[in-house]
C-alpha cells in the first residue's frame, strides 16, 4: 500500500512537531500550516470519485463505497475503523426517462426525476401543461383546476453565498408534487433548483404527503423550463410526453462507516464530526458530499499525527444514507445510551467552497476559549459567528434533537447549487485550495474543542451576552 500523503508529511514535519508539543494551542499554527501545504483533502476526494463514482444507497457502487471507507480510514492512521450497518427501506432506483414537447415542432427536453418519485405508467403520460411562476401560485390554483395536466412550477433560485437562495426555492422539488397533486395533476414538473444557466438538469428529494396522491415527478433543466415557459406565453396549450420509469428497493443494506482519533484523557467523550458517503446518481458527486468526507477526515487525521493526541475522543462518521434519508436517524439510534457523552457534533455538507463563519452551540461569546477560536481561525478569513448555530446537517439532526450540542461551518455556496445533484458535480469543478482552507478550520475547529475542555453541553453562565 503507498504511503498516504498526510501520514508522508507529518513524518517530514516531525521536527516542527515536537518543538510544538509544549501547549495544545500551540498547534493550531501547526495544524494550519500542515493543512495549507499539500492537498490533504483533495487526495481523499481524488481517490472517492475516480476508483468508486456514484454512490445511491442500494447501489453496488455503495458497497464499493463502504470498503473504500474503511479502507481509506486505516490509512489515514484512524482506530476502531468500523462498519455500523442498518436497514434502508424503500431504496429509490433511477430508470429511463424521458420528456418531449409534442405538437408541430417537437422538442427533447432536459429532464430528471426527483428521488422518490413514482414512475409514470410504462407508456409515459401525455397531457397539457399547466405553468406557474412560482409555487405560491401553484397553492392558488382553484382544486379541480388542474384535472388531467401536468403542474409546472417555474421558479427561480437566487444566487446567494449562503443556503438562502436554496432554501427559499427547493420547497418547489420538496413539496410541490403533493400540492399539484391536490390539484388533480397527473404529474409535476420544476424548474431546477439551481440559478445555473447550464443545460444539466438537478434531481433532488421530494416528500409525498402521506394522505395525497404521489404523481410522478421531475425537475427541468433551466434552459428547458424557460423554453416550456416561453411556449406557454404565446397562447396555445403547450402538451408534453413523459416518462419517468424508476423501482423502488423495499429493504436494503446500507452502512455507516466509522473511526477515532481517541483521546489521551477523556476517551469516553466524543467530538463527532463527518460527512455523507452515499449520494445521488447522476455524478460522481464530488461536492456533495465527497468534499465534506474528504475535509473531516483529512483534518482529523492530521490532528491524529500529531506527537499528542487531544483530550477527547474524535469521532469520523461518514453517513450512509443521507440524500434519500436515514443514516443520521439509524445512528442515533444505535448510539442513544452515548448521546450525553457527545460533546459535540458537527456535519461537513455545504459543497467545496471556502468556509467563512462557524456557528457555534449557544456559549458565552466573552468565554476566553471562544476568543481563542476566533483568534485561531481569524488568518483563514473565518470569523465565528455571535449567534448560534440552528442545525449541523441532516445527518446529525436526530442527535441535535436528542441533545446533542451542534456547531456548523457555514461555506462560501455562490457556486455550490450550480453543480448540486447534477451531471456537473465533478472533481474538475472543485477547488484545491478552498478544500485545503476548509480542511485548516476544521482541524484548528475539532482540535481546540477535543483539547480545551469546553463542554457546549452546560447552558453558559447566567447573566452573559445573548
Ligand atoms: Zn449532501
Ligand atoms: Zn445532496
Amino acid at each position: 500500500m503507498r504511503c498516504e500523503p498526510i501520514r508522508a508529511f507529518i513524518l517530514l514535519a516531525t521536527g516542527t512537531a515536537t518543538a510544538a508539543a509544549a501547549g495544545g494551542t500551540d498547534f493550531n499554527d501547526q495544524l494550519r500550516s500542515q493543512a495549507l501545504a499539500a492537498n490533504h483533502a483533495w487526495e481523499i476526494l481524488e481517490s472517492l470519485t475516480t476508483t468508486v463514482g456514484a454512490r445511491p444507497v442500494g447501489s453496488p457502487a455503495m458497497a464499493h463505497a463502504r470498503e473504500w471507507a474503511v479502507a481509506k480510514l486505516t490509512a489515514l492512521g484512524f482506530t476502531n475503523v468500523h462498519v455500523e450497518p442498518f436497514t434502508k427501506e424503500n431504496a429509490w432506483v433511477r430508470g429511463p426517462e424521458s420528456a418531449y414537447v409534442v405538437g408541430a415542432v417537437p422538442r427533447r427536453l432536459a429532464l430528471t426525476a426527483l428521488g422518490n418519485s413514482v414512475p409514470t405508467p410504462a407508456a409515459g403520460i401525455e397531457a397539457e401543461v399547466a405553468v406557474f411562476p412560482t409555487l405560491w401560485h401553484l397553492t392558488r390554483a382553484a382544486p379541480g383546476s388542474l384535472h388531467g395536466k401536468i403542474a409546472f412550477v417555474n421558479q427561480p433560485m437566487v444566487r446567494t453565498q449562503n443556503e438562502e437562495g436554496y432554501r427559499t426555492t427547493v420547497r418547489a422539488r420538496t413539496e410541490g408534487p403533493s400540492i399539484a397533486a391536490d390539484k388533480g395533476a397527473v404529474a409535476y414538473l420544476t424548474r431546477s433548483i439551481t440559478a445555473s444557466d447550464a443545460p444539466l438538469p438537478h434531481t433532488g428529494l421530494t416528500r409525498y404527503s402521506p394522505t395525497g396522491l404521489r404523481i410522478p415527478a421531475a425537475a427541468l433543466a433551466v434552459p428547458d423550463a424557460d423554453l416550456v415557459a416561453r411556449l406557454a406565453s404565446r397562447g396555445s396549450p403547450v402538451r408534453m410526453r413523459l416518462s419517468l420509469q424508476s423501482t423502488v428497493i423495499d429493504k436494503t443494506d446500507a452502512w455507516n462507516v466509522v473511526g477515532e482519533i481517541k483521546g489521551r484523557e477523556f476517551p469516553e467523550q466524543i467530538v463527532l464530526v463527518g460527512g455523507h458517503l452515499d449520494s445521488w446518481d447522476l455524478s460522481e458527486s464530488a461536492s456533495d458530499d465527497g468534499a465534506g468526507v474528504a475535509i473531516t477526515a483529512a483534518a482529523a487525521a492530521l490532528i491524529g499525527a500529531l506527537p499528542r493526541h487531544p483530550r477527547r475522543t474524535i469521532r469520523v462518521v461518514l453517513w450512509g444514507s443521507e440524500e434519500t434519508e436515514g443514516s443520521g436517524a439509524a445512528y442515533a439510534a444505535a448510539h442513544q445510551n452515548e448521546v450525553p457523552d457527545i460533546v459535540l457534533a458537527a456535519e461537513s455538507d455545504f459543497g467545496a467552497g471556502r468556509a467563512y463563519r462557524l456557528a457555534l452551540p449557544k456559549v458565552d461569546p466573552a468565554d476566553s476559549r471562544v476568543l481563542e477560536m476566533a483568534a485561531a481561525l481569524a488568518p483563514l478569513k473565518v470569523i465565528v459567528s455571535p449567534d448560534p448555530a440552528r442545525s449541523g446537517g441532516s445527518d446529525i439532526e436526530a442527535l441535535r434533537v436528542a441533545g446533542v450540542p451542534v456547531a456548523s461551518f457555514n461555506q462560501d455556496q455562490t457556486r455550490y447549487f450550480d453543480v448540486h445533484h447534477s451531471a456537473d458535480d465533478t472533481l474538475a469543478n472543485v477547488d484545491r485550495r478552498d478544500l485545503d482552507q476548509n480542511v485548516a478550520a476544521w482541524a484548528v475547529f475539532i482540535y481546540m474543542v477535543a483539547d480545551s475542555g469546553i463542554d457546549f453541553r452546560a447552558a453558559p453562565p447566567s447573566g452573559a451576552a445573548p
